[in-house]
């Protein structure tokens, strides 16, 4: 019995799987070893099907549903055959455009947020910097005021989407007040002159996601560009932060499910000492563990789901689960990887990819460290400076 889902989101659901079976897996092999997919071309499939604005207004072409929806795109798009894909369409929908479409002004929703949704154009979100990862506050990326203009210099790193994007939702500081005062969020297109890639950045797994170093040398964008008020930058990028990490939590539980059902299925095939792995009680008992906490972190994350809905703060909740998503994703790893034996360590099973690219998840969005500290912070046992 699903509480959550209704029939009309269980046929969705269908239709997201179907996606992902037909567009996404047949090509996992070959985006790997290119170190890229294409984006345009994926997104633009994606697009069609009114699968990239799902939550956002009709009238920038999205289909103004009920989260729930995205909660299916999310889930499904977890299921594929790695976690690179999925992640580059995430940065996309739930990273670098939610506070476009909350707090961005119709001119910019039209210019920017509808090709998105219509899958015409790639987004990336660019916070990070080669001296600022956990310590947004501390970037200094700088987008100077110049008439109607700003003029952006600086450096961002790990971009995910960064070598495809046509547009950058940029963290950058308009003042010179320190920490996380003075900060904006605008959109930067690609294409003006003064930006580049620096460098695609080689990684230990997501390899069919670009990720990049990119390069600001006066770059000239209107201030029209600008997402809400000047100097709200860092709570608007904190607010989007909270839809990230909730869209990570979402697509991991189904990752890790889907990898423990592929051991199980391996334990029952694979004989040792003349009976199947699975007969062995440390292996069934440990599957079984595994299966409670992936099950307990979906229903926090439906919690989330729910207070998000109802307009309430997640931040601490999502926290947690961020936190909890990334160690169980490695304990769910190394756990199946061992049982699989050898076959969990050659390329041509699956299990070796799930182990590098769910490392990750203890990093990005927020390291499991930095959600510590939120908690702490929430639980008002955090020291003060
Ligand atoms: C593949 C990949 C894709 C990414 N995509 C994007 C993207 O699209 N856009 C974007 O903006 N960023 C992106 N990131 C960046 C990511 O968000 C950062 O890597 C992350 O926030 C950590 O920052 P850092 O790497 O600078 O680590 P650091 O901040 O240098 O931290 C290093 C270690 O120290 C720990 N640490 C730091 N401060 C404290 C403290 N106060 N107490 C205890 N421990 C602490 C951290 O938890 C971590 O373990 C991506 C990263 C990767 C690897």
């Amino acid at each position: 019995m699903s509480l959550y889902f209704n029939e009309e989101h269980e046929q969705f659901r269908q239709m997201v799987r179907r996606f992902v079976e037909n567009e996404i897996n047949p090509h996992v092999e070959e985006w790997e070893a290119a170190r890229c997919f294409p984006a345009h071309h994926l997104f633009k499939k994606m697009g069609d099907l009114g699968l990239l604005g799902l939550c956002y207004p009709e009238e920038y072409g999205g289909s103004g549903v009920d989260y729930w929806y995205n909660v299916v795109l999310l889930e499904e798009l977890g299921r594929a055959d790695c976690a690179a894909v999925p992640m580059g369409i995430a940065v996309h929908t739930d990273m670098a455009t939610p506070s476009l479409a909350e707090f961005g002004s119709a001119d910019l929703k039209r210019r920017f947020l509808a090709p998105a949704i219509a899958g015409d154009v790639v987004a990336a979100i660019a916070v990070s910097e080669p001296d600022a990862g956990s310590d947004v506050a501390a970037i200094r990326t700088h987008a100077k005021a110049d008439g109607d203009d700003y003029v952006i210099n600086g450096s961002k790193m790990w971009i995910t989407n960064g070598t495809q994007a046509d547009f950058l939702t940029l963290l950058a500081r308009t003042s010179n007040d320190g920490g996380f005062r003075g900060m904006s969020l605008i959109i930067v297109p690609t294409n003006t002159a003064g930006f580049s890639v620096s460098r695609k950045l080689e990684k230990l797994g997501n390899h069919a996601s670009d990720t990049a170093i990119l390069s600001f040398d006066n770059v000239r964008i209107p201030q029209a560009n600008r997402i809400g008020a000047e100097g709200m930058g860092f709570m608007l990028q904190m607010k989007q932060f909270q839809r990230e990490r909730l869209a990570g939590v979402l697509m991991s539980v189904t990752g890790m499910e889907k990898i423990i059902r592929m051991t199980i299925n391996y334990c029952r095939e694979r004989h040792t000492f003349g009976r199947p792995l699975i007969d062995n009680q440390w292996i069934h008992f440990r599957i079984s563990e595994l299966l409670t906490e992936v099950e307990a972190l979906r229903q926090l994350a439906y919690y989330c789901v729910r207070v998000m809905v109802a307009g309430g703060d997640m931040t601490k909740e999502v926290s947690m689960a961020k936190l909890k998503a990334g160690r169980l994703a490695r304990e769910v790893a190394d756990t199946c990887l061992q049982f699989h034996g050898g076959m969990g360590y050659v390329e041509e099973y699956p299990m070796a990819r799930y182990f590098r690219d769910a490392r990750l998840l203890s990093i990005g969005g927020g390291t499991d460290e930095i959600m510590l500290g939120i908690i702490a912070k929430y639980e008002n046992i955090l020291p003060g400076r």
